[in-house]
């Protein structure tokens, strides 16, 4: 939970540096659902087995030619701005990694998730599931179409709202390269006060998590469009959660 200043003005909360780990804490008290799923004693190693190093790899045969596109699940166009999201998957040294398996799951435009454990009452939209998944080409690009997802509170928490953010996941050549993250869009008045985004102590690494506006990859007349590379490894890593 952010430290709110004294009066409840519009003055932002203050999040002290914990380090400076481009990667989010496994527990964070501000971010109160940490706090359940922070591990209690010191991670072990595990050697993978044969079967988790070779397979099952994700790759094109598990993915439709309109699973990229958020708009076209339903009978009806969903409601919101439609926007492209593209951008490439990067090694430290800025080479594109291919036949990467991206998928994405995000709020709708009133911020609602179509999911049993969203509380928020905000509508549901109709033509609208939120989730979509594509595989990297050749350059490591990948690209959606989808709406701009809206801000929602956190249901319990006395004032705490997520800005607008879409959630990532990345599979490699096997089950067990799997990374998470999340792309926030700019200008964004949220971002001071958002729990998980203030997680990361790193000004920049925080920034890298903000998508940029692509003029590029605007449509005319269609969609705006956004840039979001993800770095595996090295200085401009993209920040990702780490999962126990
Ligand atoms: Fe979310």
């Amino acid at each position: 939970m952010p430290e709110r200043p004294a009066s409840r003005s519009c003055a932002e909360p203050v999040y002290p540096l914990e380090s400076v780990s481009a990667h989010p804490p496994y527990l964070t008290d501000r971010y109160v659902f940490t706090r359940k799923r922070a591990p209690l004693a010191a991670l072990q190693v595990i050697r993978p087995t044969l079967t988790e190093l070779t397979g099952p790899a994700f790759g094109v045969a598990n993915v439709s030619p309109t699973d990229h596109d958020l708009t076209r699940q339903h009978a009806g166009e969903p409601i919101g701005e439609r926007i492209i999201v593209t951008g490439r998957v990067l090694n430290e040294e800025g080479r594109g990694l291919p036949d990467t398996m991206v998928e994405i799951w995000q709020a709708n435009a009133a911020g609602r998730y179509r999911h049993e454990a969203d509380a928020h009452p905000a509508p549901l939209d109709p033509n609208f599931t939120g989730a979509g998944r594509c595989v990297t080409d050749a350059q490591g690009c990948y690209r959606f179409i989808t709406i701009k997802p809206g801000a929602y509170p956190v249901v319990g928490l006395d004032n705490v709202w997520r800005a607008s953010h879409i959630h990532l996941s990345l599979f490699g050549p096997s089950f067990l390269t799997r990374l998470v993250t999340q792309m926030y869009f700019p200008g964004d008045a949220l971002l001071p006060y958002d729990p998980m985004f203030n997680c990361i102590a790193n000004e920049g690494a925080r920034q890298r998590l903000i998508a940029a506006f692509d003029w590029e990859n605007t449509i005319p007349e269609q969609a705006l469009g956004y840039r979001f590379d993800i770095v595996l490894r090295g200085r401009e890593e993209t920040p990702m959660e780490k999962m126990p």
